[in-house]
């Protein structure tokens, strides 16, 4: 995070504090001072994860996403609305509580180095895989936690309002929820030592595939990857997939739901709710000769419409 705030401070920092108010200018005026260190901390990580979630969400929702996903009958009114207005609205919390966890690793005390030979390539690399298998083990049961009664309704039930979720349910969750579930990230590098850029660049990965989880392109069934078909099932059905990478710990936690291809079929054409709801709009629009079948539509939320799907259901 220093990297970052020696950026901020050359490059915006600087001059934006030249325009604090007289009394608070013992407070920015010295780059190293506590205050401001945490004041640019936050500002860093509240625009950060903005861009992160705007760019990658977008990214997925006109690439990956299966827009399928809104015909389905428990896509929510104005879903994606509501998605980006928890979103934006819980990023400033979230990136306040997370504010200690940089700030003494400005100060030094976190295991993060910079010289690759202080430890090798061959640890560089191993602890890339190690903080993958420990965030995998952290946030299972972090999850799982908040699945238990004390903890569910005020701080995990907020996410689940999205019961088939799209790329921008991601980040949507109530602010201390988040936190909670990055905990294992930062707690990381004050256990063990890793580079910082590999740490930079796993953070932003392990963002893009929290996303990814959330897409409904179900790329892979295989049962050893937590993939958006997992995750769906977590979404619909609560006590299967807490996992975020992996389904390691919840096999050996027993809470493991592998999805099948009859899962696939039920989610977007065996229900005969869905298959009607895709047969009528199609056929509307192909009688009103708005759009032919099998090319893209839009709906009610202005958002386009998955393609060539439609002509599939007649
Ligand atoms: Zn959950
Ligand atoms: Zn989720």
């Amino acid at each position: 995070m220093d990297i970052l705030l020696n950026t901020a401070d050359h490059y915006a920092m600087d001059s934006l504090y030249k325009h604090v108010p007289i009394a608070l200018e013992p407070y920015f005026a010295d780059r190293d001072h506590a205050v401001r260190q945490c004041f640019s901390l936050w500002l860093i990580s509240l625009v950060g994860v903005n861009i992160l979630y705007f760019l990658f969400s977008t990214l997925s929702y006109y690439t990956l996403f299966d827009h399928r996903v809104m015909q389905h009958p428990k896509y929510l009114r104005n879903q994606i609305w509501r998605e980006i207005q928890l979103s934006v609205t819980s990023f400033p919390i979230t990136a306040a509580v997370t504010v200690p966890w940089f700030f003494f690793e400005v100060r030094g005390h976190s295991k993060l180095y910079y010289d690759v030979d202080e430890y090798g390539w061959a640890y560089a690399v191993w602890s890339v895989l190690w903080f993958l298998a420990f965030t995998d083990f952290g946030i299972y049961w972090i999850h799982r936690a908040e699945h238990h009664p004390m903890l569910y309704g005020w701080l995990h039930k907020q996410h689940h309002a999205w019961k088939v979720s799209t790329p921008f349910a991601s980040f949507a969750f109530h602010p201390l929820d988040g936190y909670a579930q990055s905990i294992p990230y930062h707690l990381f590098v004050y256990l063990f030592p890793m580079h910082v850029y590999a740490y930079l660049t796993a953070f932003v990965i392990v963002q893009m595939w929290t996303i990814s989880i959330h897409d409904g392109a179900y790329f892979t069934q295989h049962p050893a990857i937590n993939s958006s078909a997992h995750h769906t099932i977590h979404h619909l059905e609560f006590n299967y997939n807490y996992g975020q990478y992996t389904t390691l710990w919840d096999r050996i936690g027993g809470s493991y739901k592998r999805p099948t291809a009859q899962f696939e079929k039920e989610m977007f054409f065996d229900r005969p709710s869905v298959s009607n709801n895709l047969k009528t709009t199609a056929n509307i629009l192909h009688e009103k000769q708005f759009v032919p079948l099998g090319t893209n539509h839009s709906d009610s939320d202005g958002i386009r419409g998955r393609k060539g799907a439609l002509a599939e259901c007649d």
